[in-house]
């Protein structure tokens, strides 16, 4: 078990596509090694819900969510789940701006940046499981939000892509904006 380094902006790793994996990939010891790896890294921080293996430089389409009550999020419940080959299968109704941050998008300072993202509330996903069982799965508020985040990881693609660069705020201004109810 090893805490990786958390690739930042403007690293080009970052900006790879993530390939798919084999049936034989997802159950080898070295890829299980590296969600254990993933799942250290993201305890190390305090912030991270879900982490995609980009983001510690390894193009390969594995995503683990780890959602657990933040600094930012106290009400949120556990869940965890591990996520290969993730893609979007369909989207329901219109996108919705919400708040979000990313361990690979820091100041520099080290502190995360945050915007309001346009994102789906719901959502159709296809996916293969820690076992290899392929799974379609329906769904919507924070966990399709997430979700939406980490496969624009495997995509090559930063929150910061899909906003106007002047939406990106401090950790501080965030806290404002959420304490005032915005
Ligand atoms: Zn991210």
């Amino acid at each position: 078990m090893t805490i990786r380094k958390v690739l930042t902006t403007p690293d080009k790793k970052l900006r790879s596509r993530s390939r798919e994996l084999t049936m034989p990939e997802m159950k080898s010891a070295k890829t299980k090694e590296l969600i254990t790896d993933i799942y250290e890294t993201l305890n190390d921080g305090e912030y991270g819900v879900g982490m995609s293996a980009i983001q510690v430089g390894e193009p390969l389409a594995i995503t683990v969510v780890m959602i657990r009550p933040t600094p930012n999020r106290p009400n949120l419940n556990y869940y965890n789940q591990v996520y290969f080959n993730l893609k979007i299968l369909k989207t329901f109704g219109e996108k919705k701006p919400m708040w979000e941050g990313c361990c690979s998008v820091l100041d520099d300072n080290g502190n995360l940046l945050y915007a309001k993202v346009p994102r789906y509330e719901r959502i159709k996903v296809k996916y293969c499981n820690e076992i290899g069982e392929i799974c379609t799965a329906t769904v919507d508020g924070f966990l399709a939000h997430v979700l939406q985040h980490e496969i624009d990881h495997i995509n090559g693609i930063l929150f910061t892509d899909l906003i106007p660069i002047t939406n990106i705020v401090s950790q501080e201004e965030y806290r404002k904006a959420q304490k005032s109810g915005y």
